[in-house]
């Protein structure tokens, strides 16, 4: 599947046998959904989970086996390298130790991959046919096309379209893979349309894509909607980056300090960073865990905790988490994979309970941080990557400063190679600043202030 399997350093880590479920170990966490108010024009969905994916969803069972039929599909890409950044500490003149976790390895090249096998593997067998979803950067997208092709199911994707129109080849990745890819919002569905009604221009968001995919969903036949992130068993299928980085990290004598990862709707952060908070609490450490979003979308450093839904219609079930409001469209930055507008409801109660840090930046920042280590590593990292990148240079040069050595390891969850035109704005200098972004921000969560429900 990928020619770099098999350039991979021999190492003695596996590919885990189990997912780890974080929710058995945060005492006093209680599963939380909400239907939908009951008001005109809103109707509640069909049930989108079979009973296997479901039956994970609400498990308090710490460690949940791997099938082995998805776990041999995991072995054509995994264990995915864990890489030390010697050329950026060189760079950097720190005395911190740099490690990265290299999901950009897998077919399409990120970490979205590990729960697309698992979710198509388990809607086959309980008879499905066809698959949506809605996309933002595309990498979610790519991931669910690819996995849909290995189980045999059709596969249509609404893909926001400012990112469809940013990057044309995601989409024809999709399409090389037999998925239709439609730009979101579309006419196409009620939900698009009246949010077209609203605004003809509109560029589109997670949560847009997300109620079209959930319509389009309820009225077909044998159709079911795919959650790229956010939920429960998504977060759970991640963790395999961290049971190996953590195995791996082992095997080389090596600790983490810090642990970083972006954050879109959580389970890129939560797939890393959910095995070292077992591990610190089983061992007693204290391992700093960081979320880094975007300033654009800062749900936990700005956001307010309250019921919220999914989906931008709010026909979607509530549930509790950080949230900028679900009729908050993102400004179109380039890391369209962290503009979702809630964190996952897991991550969400662990920030509340300060188990968990978060930190934002903005977009020049992080692309400076993602040239930095480009020519520093020669990997070009995805835009929502780059964000971990900002928040590990700025510890690295912290470290230099105050002459404290730290041990870091982030995950670099996908590679740029389809964000070229984004890296080209910024060499030119021609990428948008953030005030406006910001400014939007401020409007949304005076918004929100009105109507939160708390
Ligand atoms: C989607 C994505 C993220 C964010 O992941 P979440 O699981 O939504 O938090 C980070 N990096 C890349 C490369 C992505 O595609």
């Amino acid at each position: 599947m990928n020619t770099s399997v098999d350039s991979r350093p021999a190492t003695g880590v596996q590919v885990p046998t189990h997912w780890y479920n974080v929710i058995a170990d945060l005492a006093g966490y209680v599963s939380q959904d909400r239907r939908p108010a009951q008001q005109p024009g809103r109707h509640g969905l069909k049930p989108q989970l079979p009973l296997s994916i479901y039956r994970q969803s609400v498990s308090d069972e710490p460690y949940i086996e791997i099938p082995a039929e998805i776990r041999a599909q995991y072995e054509n890409w995994r264990p995915t390298p864990l890489v030390r950044a010697r050329r950026l500490e060189k760079a950097l003149g720190t005395p911190a130790r740099i490690y990265y976790k290299y999901e950009a390895a897998s077919p399409s090249g990120s970490h979205k991959l590990n729960s697309a096998i698992a979710q198509a593997y388990y809607y086959k067998k309980a008879g499905v046919r066809e698959l949506v979803t809605g996309t933002g950067a595309g990498q979610w997208g790519t991931a669910l096309a690819m996995a849909c092709t290995v189980y045999d199911l059709e596969c249509t994707v609404y893909m926001v379209r400012c990112s469809y129109e940013q990057k044309p080849h995601r989409r024809v990745m999709m399409e090389l893979n037999g998925a239709r890819v439609i730009p979101s919002p579309s006419v196409t569905t009620e939900a698009g349309k009246s949010i077209l009604a609203d605004d003809p221009d509109c560029a589109g968001s997670l949560s847009v894509a997300s109620s079209e995919a959930h319509e389009y969903a309820n009225e077909g036949d044998g159709v079911r909607y795919s959650a790229g992130s956010g939920d429960n068993h998504v977060l759970l299928h991640q963790t395999v980056i961290g049971q190996e980085a953590l195995a791996q990290m082992r095997e080389l004598g090596e600790y983490p300090d810090t642990v970083v990862a972006a954050l879109g709707a959580g389970s890129n952060f939560a797939g890393l960073t959910m095995p070292f908070y077992r591990d610190a609490v089983a061992t007693g450490r204290s391992t700093r865990l960081v979320a880094v979003e975007p300033k654009s979308c800062p749900k936990l450093t700005r956001g307010v905790y309250t019921w919220d839904h999914h989906d931008a219609l709010g026909n979607t079930p509530m549930s509790k988490m950080y949230t900028l409001g679900h009729t908050f469209i993102p400004s179109a930055i380039h890391a369209g994979g962290l503009r979702y507008h809630g964190a996952a409801p897991v991550i969400s109660w662990m920030y509340h309970k300060g188990l968990v840090d978060a930190v934002a930046y903005g977009q020049s920042e992080v692309f400076e941080a993602g040239v930095t280590f480009a020519r520093a590593e020669q990997v070009i990292p995805a835009p929502e990557s780059a964000h971990a990148i900002r928040h590990v240079i700025d510890r690295a040069v912290r470290a230099r400063e105050t002459g404290t050595p730290e041990t870091i390891l982030f995950n670099l969850s996908g590679h740029g190679l389809m964000d070229l035109g984004s890296y080209e704005k910024y060499l030119t200098g021609m990428l948008e600043d953030d005030s406006a972004a910001e400014a939007e921000v401020e409007q949304a969560l005076a918004r929100l202030s009105q109507t939160a429900i708390r």
